[in-house]
């Protein structure tokens, strides 16, 4: 068995991947050949460094920005779904209140009820359909940013 045939074993073992048969072949090489026992060290050490970086620990700092990071986003959900829910009560409340009084009143001619009526349901519509559409933008936001980790 030359080198250059050991070698895939080489990373197949540093990377579990060998059967029984490779393990033992790898091995009998090993046992005879000093190169690759030292290009095995060298790669093996190169590995730990690299999983070293990928893996470390987060630091304190690091947790804690993570933990305002995700009371931050906490907050202001929640903010919004407040806000979203005492905004489209009161304005359907407000709107209901001023179409129902507008509609009632005899002196106010057929067109202009019509008129503030639609003029009123169109309002919310459209402010309710910009709210959700802030907080659709605000699920994409989060959803890039965690993809980009
Ligand atoms: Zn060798």
């Amino acid at each position: 068995m030359s080198c250059e045939t050991i070698q895939p074993l080489i990373t197949g073992y540093l990377d579990g991947e060998l059967s029984a048969d490779q393990q033992t072949e790898l091995d009998a090489h090993l046992a005879q050949c000093e190169q690759c026992r030292r290009d095995l060290e060298e790669l093996r050490q190169l590995k730990d460094n690299l999983a070293g970086m990928s893996f470390r620990e987060p630091g304190d700092e690091e947790l804690d920005r993570y933990w305002q990071g995700v009371y931050n986003r906490l907050e202001r959900g929640t903010g919004w779904v407040l806000l979203s829910i005492g905004a489209i009560c009161l304005l359907s409340f407000g709107a209901f209140m001023l179409v129902e009084r507008v509609v009632r009143d005899p002196d106010v001619a057929w067109i202009v009820k019509i008129g503030v009526t639609a003029l009123i349901i169109g309002a919310v519509v459209l402010f309710v359909s910009l709210l959700r559409e802030r907080l659709a933008v605000r699920k994409t936001d989060r959803y890039a940013k965690e993809i980009k980790r």
